[in-house]
């Protein structure tokens, strides 16, 4: 596999930063994950506002122009080969000696990869739905920007892996439900529309959440934009998981309990068909 790094397109095993880089000591640093479908990067454009966001609450540096770093993702998938999969991109700001208030002058770090996914497995759990358990949302209340200090998020995935899960769901100490440890949650309630929490600073604005808004609107589905508890989502007519990676995963079991008759619900499937056809695509 090729890396890019401040520059450089380098085998993987030979991509390195700095130990002292703030990215590795404070997770001063901020990422994107685009989906890589047939060939083309999906909604690269809204992947690169978020980011700019991103950069300006912490205040980091952007490393280069959007067309350069454009041209570096494209390059990254390409040189992998990477027909459907993602291509990943980190920006830190900087290596310097250790001291937590920012350092002067320090120039950001930039790195890039591309993986391909097994399209097969990710269709199986698209046709099957997947089990997923809740935990307390134990993150920071800034997890609207997009930075590499996921470990609550790591340990939750975990938590789920051990548990025989896919996904586990946050929960704030209201009962409500925030956000997945790498996804969105939506429920369809008994009316047929669907529900998302809203994007406040409880959750990431997912790039795939505002995408599917769209989808629905083409397909004369009803959003509405509220909180729900865990047994609003138990009971729901449809349960699932939004995100660049996995687009739409409809959920069947949640805390080993069987949800919305254990199959994938129409609507979901509906939205899913409709989605490539209103992303963004650039070719790679
Ligand atoms: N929430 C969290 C915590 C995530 O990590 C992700 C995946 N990046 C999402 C939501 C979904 O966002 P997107 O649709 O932009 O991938």
């Amino acid at each position: 596999r090729i890396t890019y790094v401040n520059g450089r397109y380098v085998p993987s095993r030979e991509a390195v930063v700095s130990v002292e880089d703030r990215g590795n000591q404070f997770a001063d640093a901020v990422y994107e994950a685009c989906q890589i479908k047939d060939g083309a990067i999906i909604d690269l454009r809204r992947h690169l506002d978020r980011l700019d966001r991103s950069l300006a609450e912490l205040r980091i540096a952007t490393p280069m122009s959007r067309a350069a770093m454009t041209h570096v993702l494209r390059e990254v998938a390409r040189r992998n080969k990477v027909e459907n999969g993602y291509v990943y991109w980190q920006i830190s700001r900087g290596a310097a000696p250790r001291d937590h208030a920012f350092p002067a002058g320090v120039r950001p770090t930039f790195t890039a990869t591309a993986k391909s996914l097994d399209v097969a497995a990710a269709a199986l759990r698209y046709e099957k739905g997947v089990p997923i358990i809740t935990l307390p949302d134990n993150r920071w209340e800034r997890v609207d920007i997009k930075t590499v200090g996921l470990l609550p998020n790591a340990l939750a995935k975990q938590a789920a892996r051990e548990a025989g899960a896919f996904e586990a769901v946050f929960v704030d100490a209201e009962g409500y439900v925030t956000e997945g440890s790498s996804a969105n949650v939506w429920l369809v309630d008994g009316e047929g529309r669907l529900v998302t929490r809203p994007a406040d600073r409880g959750i990431l604005r997912g790039i795939t959440r505002s995408v599917l808004m769209e989808v629905a609107a083409a397909e004369d589905v009803a959003v509405v934009e509220r909180r729900f508890t865990v047994t609003e989502m138990k009971t729901a007519r449809e349960v699932f998981l939004t995100s660049a990676g996995a687009i739409l995963c409809p959920v069947v079991s949640i805390d080993g309990e069987t949800v919305a008759n254990g199959v994938p619900g129409s609507i979901a499937a509906r939205l899913r068909r409709r989605f490539h056809d209103i992303a963004e695509r650039t070719p790679i």
